[in-house]
């Protein structure tokens, strides 16, 4: 098992990656972006704050995401590894996260760096569509549900997510090279970052990881 950071622009395909790594790995994947998602459909006063951030393709603050992630890795399960899905997203939540992991002496054993072209990742997450009830991930054109609107796993109703219109995305890339970018340089400075090509399909991206990590 190893505990990974999943790096990459919006939409190239952290989450749907983490899931499968999941499974292969039998190790938790901590989505921040699912946890604001689940927090906002259910009203928590977090969901609230959070809100105002992501449906306007903004980070929320630092202080608030470090502090969901750190309360999440001190739980059993992240003990044996993890996958980090969205976080951290900016140097100061590396360097917060780095002190945490070295506090309990489990560092972060790799970075994946999906790579992908900015044209195929707006075409992607313009018709990305998501299960409301167990998550799962499809797109209009290049994965669609078998009945429209349907999830074919559980039945549950898909939906675009709000931060996914081709405005948000655009200020979501702005906000990936200014913010989150420089994460790049610092995980290779760490000799730790694996750069992985993320524009082929879900299983293309997981081989090519799995072959990265020497699995
Ligand atoms: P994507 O990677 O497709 O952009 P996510 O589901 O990871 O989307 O995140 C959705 C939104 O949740 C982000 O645009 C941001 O507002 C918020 N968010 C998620 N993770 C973080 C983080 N580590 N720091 C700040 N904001 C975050
Ligand atoms: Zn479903």
């Amino acid at each position: 098992m190893y505990r990974l950071i999943l790096l990459g622009p919006p939409g190239a395909g952290k989450g749907t990656l983490a899931s499968a790594l999941s499974v292969k790995f039998n190790a938790p994947h901590i989505s921040t972006g699912s946890i604001f998602r689940r927090n906002i459909k259910e009203g928590t006063p977090l969901g609230m704050r959070a809100k105002e951030f992501t449906d306007r393709g903004e980070l929320v603050p630092d202080e608030i995401v470090i502090d969901i992630v750190t309360a999440r890795l001190k739980e059993e399960d992240t003990a044996e590894g993890f996958l980090l899905d969205g976080f951290p997203r900016t140097v100061h939540q590396a360097e917060e996260l780095d002190r945490f992991l070295e506090s309990l002496g489990r560092p972060i054993d790799k970075v994946i760096d999906l790579v992908a072209d900015e044209e195929l990742l707006m075409q992607r997450m313009i018709g990305r569509r998501v299960c409301k009830s167990c998550g799962k991930i499809y797109h209009v054109i290049t994965m669609p549900t078998k009945r429209e609107g349907i999830c074919d796993v559980c039945g549950g109703e898909t939906y675009q997510r709000a931060d996914d219109t081709e405005e948000t995305v655009r200020h979501r890339f702005e906000v990936y090279q200014s913010q989150t970018a420089p994460l790049i340089e610092y995980y290779r400075n760490a000799g730790k970052l694996l750069p992985v090509d993320g524009s082929g399909t879900p299983e293309d991206t997981l081989k090519a990881t799995l072959s990265a990590l020497g699995v």
